[in-house]
């Protein structure tokens, strides 16, 4: 009998999905994704999934253990920085290697006026000054730091939020991909002045950013958390490569 490998993906993003593709087919690898559970309709990854947090690193490290998990990957949003300290602890208790697929972040291009944020709260203080009308895309978490401002938002979060949120607001629900017609025509229908994103990285919401430019608005860009000192790789090609060698 080939000894099969388990392989456990932390998930959440698009490159989660992917990496999980990839490894489902493969013989001798058994995958399991696990997710937050805090989206209500996730997109799932193929192969098992896991829905919900551990309860803590120790929990985790039980819950790898229990599962003879032989690698840990913490494919994790950018700004889901609990659940990768989490995952960090978590392995090394349990004594599995862990590697981080994280996405670069963005940079600013030729004619981009960028100001740069430790936090929403910090962001929101930036916002005076920008402009009247605000393009929130943060997510649905932190609208709280926007609640006391007279500017008017619009609001784009997959899920609807909850209150404390922007007095003065229009939500609009919905999901990425966007392309950069749709951003431009968004933009200027709801003459947005000013655009306030974190630094997620990636494509798939990267067309607000070039409308921004293309339409001269400032953003503010909210800094990403620090990350685990663990092996780190950002693609999904060069997790394959590391997890080849990790699996021998
Ligand atoms: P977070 O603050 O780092 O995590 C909060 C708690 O949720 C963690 O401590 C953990 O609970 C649980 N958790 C988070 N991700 C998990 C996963 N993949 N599998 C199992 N449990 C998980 O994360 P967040 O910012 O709330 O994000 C939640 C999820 O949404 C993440 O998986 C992330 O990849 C995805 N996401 C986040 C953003 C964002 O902007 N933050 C955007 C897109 C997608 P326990 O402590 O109980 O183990």
């Amino acid at each position: 009998m080939p000894v099969t490998r388990s392989v456990v993906i932390l998930g959440g993003t698009g490159e989660a999905r992917e990496l999980a593709a990839h490894l489902v087919d493969r013989q001798g690898v058994r995958v399991v994704s696990t997710l937050a559970g805090r989206v209500r309709e996730p997109r799932l990854p193929v192969g098992e999934v896991r829905v919900g947090g551990f309860g803590g690193p120790e929990r985790m490290a039980d819950w790898l253990r229990a599962e003879g998990a032989d690698v840990v990957v913490d494919a994790t949003h950018p700004f889901a920085a609990r659940i990768s300290e989490s995952a960090a602890v978590a392995a090394g208790l349990a004594g599995v290697p862990v590697l981080l697929l994280r996405r670069p972040g963005w940079s600013p291009g030729n004619g981009d006026h960028w100001r740069w944020a430790d936090s929403l709260d910090e962001a929101a203080e930036l916002l005076p000054g920008l402009g009247e009308r605000v393009f929130l895309t943060t997510g649905r978490q932190g609208l709280s730091a926007f609640a006391g401002s007279p500017l008017w938002f619009l609001v784009r979060c997959v899920d609807a939020p909850t209150p404390p949120l922007p007095q003065r607001m229009r939500l609009l629900l919905s999901r990425g991909p966007y392309a950069l017609d749709g951003e431009l025509d968004l933009m200027r229908t709801h003459r947005i002045d000013v655009l306030v994103t974190k630094d997620s990285g990636g494509e798939h919401t990267v067309a607000k950013l070039h409308a921004a430019r293309l339409l001269r608005k400032p953003v503010v860009i909210v800094r990403r958390p620090a990350v685990p000192d663990v092996p780190t790789v950002a693609t999904v090609d060069h997790a394959l490569s590391w997890l080849d060698t990790a699996l021998g």
